[in-house]
């Protein structure tokens, strides 16, 4: 009703592409929805331009001396918002009383303590952040269940899934025989594979489809993005590995589809445009207006599709491979991927070294004590994940 109050908002990665997209659907919904929290990390300048356009409560960046000088700036600005400071500042705004909903938008294991944050408080959780739920794997659903939180996919394909499903999970499990995740293939579906290793990051991060930030840009050349995307599908829809299916769909027009027990095969559709999937987890389970481009049937070319080929993608299978391995092996794989990444962003590790060092993580880091269950324990994995992937890179550089 009009009486009603707005839904108050805290975005987490606010300067960021799914950040920036969910401001563009708020933009849409001035009557709905209140900005009340924006954070980013290096992009100071776009986040106080954000702030000057929307006027949040709060502000908070990890950084204690750029958040120093944005404060400095806003205040110079007349503006009210208080900006925070450090990676603390993110679960507080995540869990504050006055929140409604938060976007988790913040790419990497780095939105994990957030995420929880947030989960445990009971909100309204968007979740674009993969990685979080990667890493957390059982922790995270606990900790929503515990938390009484509702947590949303943001993610195209599972945001499909989550739209095919019935809308009381207790009946999932009776109506789903399995799922197919559709992918891409990215830039590099149709390069011959044997020279996979000399492509340059600038070409990795041309994705045919969608515009991203970097990180996830380079997981869908690789097609990491898909493998982690089977890992989310697990949790989020309480399905075992082999009941989860990818096919590559270079159209990106079906984001994904739910087999049904009786053979139907429901799928959602629509331009590839992560607005759509923002605005359906902002108005769940009502609908409200996107901004998306409508889909046109009558200039709709072939939608095709095909095997994602091993020897291309090996990196997908390692998804499948860590989920019935022993717990913490995605945590275990993220972290490696998240170096990797990093390092081919920075021309330290050629394309084909991603895959290289992912899978000698998974091979060789084992929870120490077996023990997966507790944050600290994932934290500590996840560091000497890290390492382990940052050793391999420096072998991998000085055979080059
Ligand atoms: P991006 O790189 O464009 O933005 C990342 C945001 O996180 C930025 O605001 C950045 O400032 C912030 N950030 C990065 N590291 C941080 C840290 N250590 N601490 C605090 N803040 C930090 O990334 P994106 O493409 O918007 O992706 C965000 C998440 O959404 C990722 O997990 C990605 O996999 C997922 N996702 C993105 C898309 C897409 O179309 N972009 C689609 C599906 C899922
Ligand atoms: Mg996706």
């Amino acid at each position: 009703t009009s009486s009603a109050r707005r839904q108050r908002v805290c975005i987490l990665g606010s300067t960021g592409s799914i950040g920036t997209s969910t401001l563009d659907v708020i933009a849409l919904h001035p009557d709905t929805f209140e900005v009340f929290a924006l954070t980013g990390q290096r992009r100071v300048d776009e986040l106080f331009a954000q702030i000057v356009r929307w006027r949040p409560r709060f502000a908070a960046v990890p950084d204690a001396a750029a958040a120093n000088e944005l404060g400095a700036r806003v205040k110079a600005a007349g503006i009210a918002t208080e900006v925070l400071a450090g990676a603390k500042a993110l679960e507080e705004l995540a869990s504050h009383p006055d929140v409604d909903q938060v976007m988790a938008a913040i790419v990497g294991a780095a939105g994990l303590p957030s995420c929880l944050a947030a989960a445990r408080a009971g909100k309204r959780l968007l979740l674009a952040n993969k990685e979080a739920l990667v890493v957390g794997g059982q922790l995270f659903v606990d900790a929503v269940k515990q938390g009484g939180a509702t947590l949303i996919p943001i993610d195209s394909e599972h945001s499909a899934i989550f739209q095919c499903l019935p809308t009381d999970p207790a009946a999932w499990n009776d109506t789903v025989d399995h799922i197919i995740l559709t992918a891409s293939g990215g830039p590099f579906r149709t390069r011959d594979p044997a020279t996979l290793g000399d492509v340059t990051p600038d070409q990795a991060c041309a994705h045919p489809n969608w515009v991203m930030g970097r990180k996830i840009s380079v997981d869908s050349a690789t097609m990491m993005n898909k493998a982690l995307e089977v890992i989310e599908a697990r949790w989020l829809f309480d399905l075992p590995p082999e009941r989860i299916q990818v096919v590559i769909h270079p159209q990106s027009i079906i984001h994904s589809m739910v087999v049904a027990r009786d053979g139907a095969v429901l799928a959602q559709l629509g331009t590839p445009d992560m607005k759509g999937p923002i605005a359906f987890g902002m108005s769940w389970p009502a609908r409200m207006d996107s901004g998306c481009e409508p889909l046109d049937f009558m200039k709709m070319k072939a939608l095709t599709f095909e095997e994602a080929d091993a020897v291309r993608f090996p990196g997908l299978h390692l998804s499948w491979a860590a989920l019935r391995a022993e717990p913490g092996s995605t945590t275990v794989l993220n972290a490696a991927n998240e170096i990797a990444v990093e390092a081919f962003l920075a021309g330290r590790l050629r394309f084909d070294g991603i895959h290289r060092v992912n899978a000698q993580a998974l091979e060789q880091v084992l929870p120490a004590g077996g023990d997966a269950s507790s944050v600290e324990a994932l934290i500590a994995l996840d560091a000497r994940a890290r390492d382990a992937a940052r050793a391999h890179v420096g072998r991998l550089a000085e055979q080059r």
